[in-house]
């Protein structure tokens, strides 16, 4: 039997993909070497989030992932918890109240997309009253925003679950050891000894891809970077997540109480090129520890586990911290003469749907199939998504919409989309309405080409 799509990968990537294209009617097998959401999955902080600090330099990830966040809400909510974080912010630390309340307006246009309330600025004694625990010394105060927590390994169990009973054959501990080929034609792949043999091949491998591109003789431009969390059992270390200067006065690490433990972290290091031999040291476990600690008067002397995973960055050049978390969908036929091949990297698990769509977009154009993404209607068990809000798709300019929370909430004049969303606000001064006219050339080509279809059509044409 010949598939229309094979994918290689059950990370929430690859689950992802097989959904989409199953409830597309495409025929579709999927390989993963383990079990669901094993990879760089169940490495994650396990946030839906919108990634405020991209905001700093990367906008439409922020706009992105807070748009695709919506929709992993309406169709994976029961996985998902609301997460209030707090940032508190003492004497001497690099960014102030001020600065961080900034980020923090700017954040609020793109939390409605995900359902996420306003940030509150709270003093330093309310601080307290939420997080006890927290050092009282040379506390100025602290910002709270709202975040979603995810059972990361759930989420691409559950997504392969949907795709299987969309009619995905899925087979798991199935290594891919080898890429068949036609020619030069990829014609599927060989997984845990069984042919699968296929019109297009997905790698979704996460920072495997490499691996998986060279079985086919290619390779990609991939950077890896690894987080280690450390993890504590005791579930609630605090009553909130928080996100902490961390002791090198540059980064930030997240605590998170979860059902799974207490985490912190992730560091962001440079890993080794096979993602296999990426491990915690000694320094990361120092490095987290300390900058946990310095904010409470009391923490455990010792963390119960680590959790290490490579980031699936690709390449490019510059500081670690302000990597883009960027994806692409790679045409391996224009790109290295290898056609029915596609590797899709990069990205992050808040736009892992949005992700999945590029991908299979652009393999239904190279199959002559015109069928159109229906993962957004449909909860993972099943049940159909009505009420689906019309915000700006992160093709548009981000700043051409307001949030109700900063104008709108109550506003009856406002033009008002037909799932009640206001484009536009009387309320605002006219020079401070987003202006849907004039848009800076820079945002507008950020936007063209952060745009997710746009993205896998250039690498078409490329
Ligand atoms: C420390 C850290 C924290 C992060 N925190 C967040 C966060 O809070 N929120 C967020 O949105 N994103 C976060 N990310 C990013 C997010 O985790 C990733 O973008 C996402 O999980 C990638 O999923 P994936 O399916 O592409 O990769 P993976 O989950 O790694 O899946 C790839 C799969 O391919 C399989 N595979 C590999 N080789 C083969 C083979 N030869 N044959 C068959 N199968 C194979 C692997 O077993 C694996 O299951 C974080 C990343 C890291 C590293």
């Amino acid at each position: 039997m010949t598939y229309d799509l094979v994918v290689v990968g059950g990370g929430v990537t690859g689950a992802g993909v097989a959904r989409d294209a199953a409830l597309r009617g495409l025929k579709v097998a999927l390989a993963e070497r383990g079990k669901p959401g094993q990879g760089t999955t169940a490495a994650s902080t396990h946030l839906i989030h919108g990634g405020v600090r991209y905001l700093l330099y990367d906008r439409l990830t922020t706009h992105s992932s807070c748009w695709d966040a919506g929709h992993i809400v309406r169709t994976a909510g029961d996985l998902l918890t609301r997460l209030p974080i707090l940032w508190p912010v003492y004497k001497g630390h690099t960014r102030g109240l001020e600065t961080v309340e900034t980020l923090f307006a700017q954040y609020d246009l793109f939390q409605p997309m995900k359902y996420g309330k306003p940030h509150l600025r709270l003093t330093a004694e309310a601080a307290l009253k939420v997080v006890p625990g927290l050092s009282p010394e040379g506390l100025l105060g602290a910002l709270v925003f709202d975040e979603w927590w995810v059972d990361a390994e759930a989420l691409a169990r559950r997504t392969l679950e949907s795709a299987r009973a969309a009619g995905v054959e899925v087979l798991l501990d199935s290594p891919v050891t080898a890429v068949l080929k036609d020619g030069a034609r990829v014609a599927g792949v060989t997984a845990g000894g069984r042919e699968l043999r296929g019109r297009i091949t997905v790698n979704a491998a996460g920072p495997w891809i490499d691996k998986v591109t060279s079985l086919a003789g290619a390779r990609m431009p991939l950077r890896l970077m690894k987080g280690t969390h450390l993890i504590y059992k005791d579930k609630a270390l605090t009553p909130v997540g928080l996100l902490l200067e961390a002791e090198d006065r540059s980064r930030y690490v997240f605590v998170v109480p979860s059902p799974l433990g207490t985490w912190v972290g992730p560091t962001d290091l440079p890993g080794p090129s096979d993602p296999d031999q990426t491990r915690t040291t000694d320094d990361e476990v120092g490095y987290l520890s300390r900058s946990v600690k310095r904010y409470f008067r009391s923490w455990p002397i010792n963390h119960d586990a680590t959790i290490v995973g490579s980031r699936p960055i690709l390449g490019q050049p510059g500081a670690e911290k302000l990597l883009s978390r960027d994806f692409e969908v790679f045409d391996h036929e224009t790109r290295d003469g290898l056609p029915g091949f596609l590797t899709i990297g990069g990205g992050k698990m808040s736009d892992y749907r949005v992700m999945a769509e590029a991908a299979v977009d652009l393999a239904c154009r190279k199959l002559g199939v015109s069928a159109e993404c229906r993962t957004h209607l449909s909860t993972l068990d099943g049940r159909p998504v009505t009420d689906i809000p019309d915000f700006p798709t992160p093709t548009r300019r981000s700043s051409a919409f307001c949030g109700p929370s900063r104008c709108c909430a109550s506003c009856t004049r406002c033009p008002t989309s037909a799932r009640g969303w206001r484009s536009t606000c009387c309320a605002a001064p006219a020079a401070s309405r987003p202006s849907a006219t004039r848009p800076s050339s820079r945002a507008a080509t950020v936007s063209r080409r952060r745009a997710p279809g746009t993205r896998a059509r250039r690498a078409a044409r490329a």
